[in-house]
């Protein structure tokens, strides 16, 4: 069994993709442990994408992310972090496949509805960022 962090992102909560997004999880074999909704500070967002600090994209992208409310989940199943990012498809949404998330809602390559972690590490890391043990079901 795996942990992984989802973010539905504020273009998703604004456009009303919520339920679209936890649809396809719970027609996954994934499993959603915790959940919640906050509006991040810049400097929260800054820190949650640290590793993007030196792309020429970062300070859009948390612009981006602190733009509006987003949904933080925890979602744990067998491959748990691959599996999630297949649902998600690929970063930039033209280069996704048919029938996923991004491929299916997103806008844009910065504005594209969900987040996913990419490794055990960065999953630990990103759930432990926005959750304490407590707030993680099961
Ligand atoms: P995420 O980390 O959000 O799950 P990802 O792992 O597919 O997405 P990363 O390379 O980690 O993609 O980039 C993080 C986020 O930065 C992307 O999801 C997207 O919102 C934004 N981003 C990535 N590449 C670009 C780009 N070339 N131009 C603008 N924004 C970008
Ligand atoms: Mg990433």
């Amino acid at each position: 069994m795996e942990r992984t962090l989802s973010i539905i992102k504020p273009d998703g909560v604004n456009r009303g993709l919520i339920g679209g997004v936890i649809k396809r999880l719970e027609s996954s074999s994934l499993k959603i442990l915790a959940m919640k909704m906050i509006w991040m500070t810049k400097p929260q967002a800054e820190g949650f994408y640290a590793v993007h600090k030196e792309r020429p994209f970062f300070d859009s992208l948390t612009d981006f992310m602190t733009s509006g409310p987003v949904v933080v989940m925890v979602l744990e199943g067998e491959n748990a972090i691959e599996k999630y990012r297949k649902l998600m498809g690929a970063t930039d949404y033209k280069e996704a496949e048919e029938g996923t998330i991004r491929r299916d809602f997103a806008t844009d390559i910065e504005k594209n509805v969900v987040h996913g972690s990419d490794s055990p590490e960065s999953a630990a890391f990103e759930m432990g960022y926005f959750f304490n043990s407590f707030e993680i079901v099961g």
